[in-house]
């Protein structure tokens, strides 16, 4: 199994870091990390640095990130993720977030920065984690508009319409571990193609039990459930998630 997004760096897991992650090694051939700003992105490369081929990292400025930044800062960060390209599998998480970001001069900075994060992808020729909180459809159009090749809409959990749309543009969609949760998530689960899903718990958060903290072991809750859905045995869906995983972020050694 694999969690392609979560924050191991986040101060929840401070107390019990080690721990929690010698647990997911125990059942999970990798973990992705997403760095959310210049700080924690700094933390992320040195927990992928100290788990070499288990944890993974991909590098980006959360929507919610950007709007406290500076120009000068986001351009610095920009050169930081650039000099450290062989260190990382992706960029992300980027996007647009409504739900948190609603000042239209805010909004307006926070689709530039977006576009200047997938003009970076591009560069770096590197796939892209997308967080798009209320905004899937404005992202996906952004995304298509931009030429990207290689994205992952993490944590859907919007309707099949939209979804459609992103698998026929063949992009990926991970689901997450609060899938039980959500209607829509489940309808998802059943008609993706099966070459395009993957699977995450972004932990801290999105933990099965609500209010509970996360881990990246739970991300068994989405095999279980995307198993049963499809009435396919979760070993066949683990090389599944395992191959596409690989693919999208071109980390060879999952097999
Ligand atoms: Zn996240």
């Amino acid at each position: 199994m694999i969690d392609i997004h979560c924050h191991l760096t986040f101060e929840q897991f401070d107390e019990e870091r080690e721990r929690v992650i010698e647990e997911a090694k125990e059942e999970l051939k990798a973990v992705i990390v997403s760095g959310v700003d210049p700080e924690d992105s700094k933390k992320t490369l040195k927990l992928s640095e100290a788990y070499p081929k288990f944890i993974y990292t991909t590098l980006g400025l959360h929507p919610v990130s950007v709007v406290r930044m500076k120009e000068k800062e986001i351009e610095t960060y920009l050169e930081f993720i650039k000099t450290n390209r062989e260190k990382i599998v992706g960029i992300g998480e980027i996007g647009l977030d409504y739900h948190w970001v609603k000042d239209s001069s805010k909004i307006r900075r926070m689709k530039e920065v977006f576009i200047e994060f997938l003009e970076l992808s591009k560069e770096l020729n590197l796939p892209v984690v997308l967080h798009l909180r209320n905004g899937v459809e404005e992202g996906l159009r952004i995304i298509e508009g931009e030429d990207i090749k290689k994205a992952v809409f993490h944590c859907y959990s919007g309707g099949m319409k939209l979804a459609r749309e992103i698998w026929e543009e063949k992009y990926y969609i991970s689901l997450a571990s609060s899938i039980r949760r959500s209607k829509n998530m489940k309808k998802v689960a059943r008609s993706i193609p099966l070459s395009l899903l993957l699977t995450e718990t972004d932990a801290p958060f999105l933990s099965p039990v609500e209010g509970e903290i996360n881990v990246p072991k739970n991300v068994r809750v989405v095999y279980e459930e995307v198993s049963k859905l499809r009435g396919m045995e979760i070993k066949e869906l683990c090389e599944k998630i395992a191959e596409n995983s690989s693919r999208l972020f071109d980390i060879p050694n999952f097999f």
